[in-house]
């Protein structure tokens, strides 16, 4: 099974999911800073509840965070996932965002559950460390063969990234809402 698959249960992400918890997380933060538009629509400017539903995606304690503590290393990230499939471009943004982020591995662990890699280190804000470990998590993937299923929406008006999460490699929309929304605009292209 490749690394980047995220198995789930009950629900809930499992500590030894967490890393690629965060690659959907990265993913997701990439598109709330780097898409200019999403399943059709203009995007809208990044808010302190959007980056929340970011980070809901790998962690269940989630504040008020302050989109512009994450919105140059979510333009980077998007920068960086754009590049792909070409791996080398997107390595220099890769490696510079984990240098300014410091991000180091600490093993951490929440009451009663076991321990598990953040990337987050010692002495860095909140945001920072979510960056170091989005970073992070970017990196394996550009290391790994699964770099590869990273693409862009094929859909009209949607610049969003996703992770191909098909078995033979042939998702072409970020969502279903944009797969129908290009059903539809074909049928009519047909029909006219
Ligand atoms: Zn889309």
């Amino acid at each position: 099974m490749p690394w980047a698959d995220l198995p789930r249960h009950n629900g809930r992400v499992e500590a030894t999911d967490h890393l690629k918890a965060s690659l959907l997380a990265a993913i997701a933060l990439a598109n709330t800073f780097g898409s200019a538009w999403r399943q059709g629509r203009p995007a809208t400017a990044p808010s302190t509840e959007s980056v929340a539903d970011v980070l809901r995606l790998t962690t269940n304690r989630v504040g008020s965070p302050d989109p512009a503590e994450y919105a140059s290393g979510g333009k980077t990230l998007y920068d960086a996932l754009s590049h792909l499939p070409e791996v080398d471009p997107a390595v220099e943004l890769v490696n510079n965002l984990l240098r300014v982020t410091k991000a180091a591995p600490q093993l951490v662990r929440d009451d009663g559950a076991p321990w598990h890699l953040h990337f987050a280190g010692p002495d860095v804000s909140e945001a920072t460390g979510w960056l170091a470990e989005f970073a992070t998590a970017v990196a394996m993937l550009l290391g790994s063969d699964d770099a590869h299923r990273l693409r862009r929406c094929e859909a009209e008006r949607c610049e969003d990234l996703f992770l191909d999460a098909t078995k033979n490699r042939t998702q072409r929309f970020c969502s279903t809402a944009c797969q129908n929304r290009t059903k539809v605009a074909a049928h009519r292209a047909r029909t006219a």
